[in-house]
This record gives structure tokens, sequence and C-alpha cells, in this order.
């Protein structure tokens, strides 16, 4: 499979290039050349392969000979080795976990499988490769789960101070010598920017073997798209075959991983797009214009973000077509105040917590479902773990999180992060004087 940049359609680059580079020099972002579609026979049958057979046949219709069989299904084998299951609320909906791997989030399909196919593509050179990540979360913690101990690779992760959670921290600062956490007086967006500007300082990546681990990376999206397939074998197998997905989105990358699946043959009725009060996208699909912002501080930080980076790709995939986008997408927006009450309410129905973020894309469900009702079966994604945002949670319920085991074995290690300004020239300092 090539990849195109969305800035220019003519010229096109290899998997491995397009892996390596995760920005084009124009500034867009990479695009497959073309989805394939699954044959009709697999998609008819869906319900009788398992996760990780699912996952092999959507990379390996994705990706085509880039990489050989059997080293895809190791890859693969590596990334889906938890599972993501559905469980049904009282009210008929579904919530898919996408939890379940080692840094409680579903960030972990993208950054395990990025790292492995990064780890394959640079086995034979032995230059060691710099991953540059800007997190607001879950994102750093994922990658840095996904690289830690990988030989010849070492990882830097920009996270804004004072908003990230305990656990998430935990799981940022107490890794192998190779993963560096950066804790920089700023927002999400600071350290976003930071991150772009260095892919764009020829002299850095003159120095240095650069390269990028956030969603805008293209191998962190097709693995977004096999739960999808997973999600729907495992309704076929209950006899239902309308969905309607509901997606707490903050890049966007969730949802156009989404929109992938569809393209690839996968019977979506619609998505949602879930957003917390940073509603660019919501704002734009009810008719304003598209208008990026400084990210606004919520509960459900992950998706504090103001200038999401995948839109560009979903304009694309619709080539520009908003009607045509708006037949398959709705978006809708939450305050604080309606997250926590229906974190209240899926608690005291169901005595099932969601996390903030769950929580938005089950009440973007709800308000769907009131306005479009039918026979579909209504999923929500549920992006974290809620032990990551300790909180959010109101009396009475955040007291019965189960922490898991995982977590308590990381407070028992070492502690180590370096605080930064915003200031770009303080952190190409730090990148090529890295400590040893
Ligand atoms: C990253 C993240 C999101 C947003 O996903 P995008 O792909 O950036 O839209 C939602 N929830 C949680 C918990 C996340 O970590």
């Amino acid at each position: 499979m090539r990849f195109y940049s969305t800035n220019s359609k003519q010229s096109f680059v290899p998997f491995r290039e397009a892996v390596f580079a995760s920005l084009p020099k124009d500034k867009g972002l990479y695009m497959p050349e073309s989805i394939p579609t699954l044959d009709e026979e697999f998609i008819k049958n869906i319900d009788q392969y398992s996760f990780s057979e699912i996952a092999f046949k959507v990379a390996e219709n994705i990706i085509g000979d880039d990489i050989p069989s059997a080293d895809l299904k190791r890859i693969i084998d590596e990334t889906v080795n938890f599972d993501a299951p559905l469980v049904a609320l009282k009210d008929g909906s579904y919530i898919l976990e996408l939890f379940q791997g080692p840094s409680l989030a579903f960030k972990d399909f993208g950054a395990r499988f990025m790292s492995r196919v990064m780890a394959y593509f640079s086995e034979k050179s032995n230059q060691t490769l710099d991953v540059l990540v800007a997190t607001s979360g879950d994102t750093g913690g994922a990658v840095a789960l996904g690289f830690t101990g990988v030989p010849n690779t070492r990882v830097t992760i920009l996270f804004p101070k004072g908003k990230v959670s305990p656990i998430q921290e935990l799981q940022l600062c107490t890794n192998d010598s190779n993963i560096h956490a950066l804790e920089i007086d700023g927002t999400f967006d600071d350290c976003q920017a930071l991150v772009k500007k260095a892919f764009n300082d020829d002299d850095l990546n003159e120095k240095l073997n650069l390269t990028s681990a956030n969603s805008i990376n293209i191998s962190r999206l097709i693995p977004q798209t096999f739960y999808y397939f997973y999600a729907y074998s495992q309704l076929v197998k209950q006899g239902i075959k309308d969905v309607v997905f509901s997606v707490p989105s903050g890049n966007f990358g969730n949802l156009t991983a989404g929109l992938f699946a569809v393209r690839m043959g996968l019977p979506v009725k619609h998505f949602i797009a879930a957003t917390n009060a940073n509603d660019v996208v919501p704002r734009f699909l009810s008719g304003e214009a598209y208008e990026t912002r400084t990210a606004i501080a919520t509960l459900s930080n992950a998706m504090d973000v103001g200038n999401p980076s995948n839109w560009d790709r979903i304009m694309d995939l619709f080539n520009q077509d908003i009607s045509a986008l708006k037949k398959q997408l709705t978006a809708d927006t939450y305050s604080d105040k309606q997250t926590t009450a229906a974190i209240e309410e899926v608690y005291y129905k169901d005595q099932y917590i969601v996390c903030p973020h769950t929580a938005i894309a089950w009440l973007a469900g709800q308000a769907y479902r009131s306005k479009n009702p039918g026979d579909y079966a209504l999923v929500a994604l549920s992006t974290a773990h809620p032990c990551k945002f300790p909180d959010v949670f109101p009396k009475g319920i955040g007291e019965n999180i189960k922490v898991p085991e995982s977590v308590n074995e990381l407070r028992k290690r070492e502690q180590k992060k370096q605080l930064l300004s915003t200031s770009y020239t303080e952190f190409k300092n730090y990148l090529l004087n890295y400590p040893a």
C-alpha cells in the first residue's frame, strides 16, 4: 500500500516511509492510496473468527505486502493480546471496553502496533530511532509501555504540567531508561506545537532520526479499525446486524479509524462524534465555520483538543463533501456537569462505572436514539479505565472503582521526569544534549 499527503495527491510513499516520516514535508497528513474492501464472505462469517484473526485479515487487507505475512501475524498477536468485550447495559445500549491493555486505555492498540511496526522496519538499520510524542495523558502511557525496553529506540514524551492524572503520570515516569518524560509548563496544544516544530526543523532532523508517535501517525490508525470489526462480530453472534457507534473524540483518530472500517466494508449505520466543551467539530457540522481554538480544560481531559489533528483526514476521505459526511456522521457536545450526571446515571442503574470520556459517548448515544428510534445496537466506545481519572467521580462512586493490580506494581518503581517551559529553544537543546 502506498500513501499520499492530504496536501498533494500526486506523489506517493511506501508504508515504511509514511510510518517513519509521520508527517509529510508539505505538512499534510498521510492517507492510504486506496482502502480495499474486504471480501464479502469474510464479513458475512465474521462471527466465526477470533479477535486476532479478524485483526490479521483487516491489517493484511490494508498493508498488503509491505510486511510479510508471518511477521505481520506476529505483530498482530503482540498487539491484540487483550480482549475488547461488549458490555450490555440495562438501557439496551452497549459499552465497548477498549481499556484492557497495559496502559488501561484504547490507545494501547495504536501504540503497540506502531512500536512493533517501527521495530520491524528498523531492525536492520543500527541507527537510534528518536520517537517524539505529545500527550494529554493516555497517548504517552500507551506509547511508553509500547516502547519500554525496545532496543535502538529512544522515546521523549511531552505532557502538560498538572493536567494528567496520578496514574497517567505513573505510567509516563516509571519506564526503562529509553523512555524520557518531559513535563511542559503549558497546555497539551503547547506540547503538540513543540513536537510539530521539531519535525519541521531541518537542522534537528539532520542530527536526529526523528519520528512521531501521535495519532497523526498512520500506523496508529490501522489497528484502531480492528475493534470496530470485532465489536460487529460480537453483535452478529447475538443476531444483531445494525450498529451505531458513538465515539468520544479529541484528535478524531478513533473516529477516522471507524470511517476507514466502513470503507473496508464494515456495515455501520451511523457514527456519532461525542466531544466535551472543545466543540470545534460539532459547531462545524451544525453549519458554523471550522474554527480551531485554544483547548479548554474539562473533566474528560484526553479530549481537551482545540485543533483536532485528524480532521483533515476525515475531510479528505469525503473529498471535502460535507453533505456526504453528514449522512454518516453527527456530532454532539457535552458539559462537565452533564458528564458527571451521566456517570451517576449509569452507575445507579447498572452498578457500572464509566470514565468521563465514555460517559460523553454514552450521552451522545442516548440523545441520538431519542431522535432516531429504531432497531439497532448503540455502541459507546469506552476509551479508558475509570481509575485513571480518580478526581472526576462523585462521592459514593469513586471509592468503588477497582484499581487493577498492574497499577500497584508501578507505584513501587522509581519516578523520573524533567520540567521544561514552552520555549522551543529549550526543548531543542534538551533533545540535542540528551541526558545519558
Ligand atoms: C485519546 C483519547 C480520546 C480521544 O481519541 P481521539 O482519537 O484523539 O479522538 C478519548 N478518550 C480517551 C480516554 C483518550 O485517551
